[in-house]
């Protein structure tokens, strides 16, 4: 089997999604499981250095069931509705659809968000930055 590298990607022109030689290809997918699958030797989980490559590169992508939690958890911000302060996150869970994330204001409140897994996307005004060396 074929597997398609990110500097092939780059090549062609960072796209969210896209076809190089009749395979799709899906840049935070492909990221994603590149750290799960060949980039070992760091402490650090997968899926955060999945998100961290792709916010780094400045490429289009959007989420997937694996990383869809780590970025409701940076981006997405809930304030109170009582208090008006930023609620924590306190865990969530899903599946390859469906993931939910519970914001909690000790004093008042527990929110729940719930997104489908592909349901976050970015997109960068300015493109990929050509100055981040990828091997
Ligand atoms: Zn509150």
């Amino acid at each position: 089997m074929t597997h398609i590298k990110l500097k092939d990607v780059i090549k062609a022109g960072i796209a969210n999604k896209m076809t190089i030689d009749e395979y799709y290809v899906d840049i935070g997918q492909l990221i994603t499981s590149d750290e799960f699958n060949f980039n070992h030797g760091s402490d650090e989980d997968y899926r955060n250095r999945a998100v961290n490559l792709l916010m780094n590169l400045k490429a289009d992508f959007q989420s997937n069931s694996n990383i869809i939690y780590d970025l409701m958890k940076r981006f997405v911000k809930i304030k109170c509705p009582y208090c008006d302060a930023w609620m924590d996150v306190r865990g969530g869970g899903g599946n390859s659809q469906m993931h939910t994330l519970n914001y909690v204001c000790p004093e008042h409140a527990q929110i729940s968000l719930s997104l489908p897994s592909d349901g976050f996307a970015i997109v960068f005004k300015h493109g990929v930055r050509k100055d981040k060396g990828v091997n």
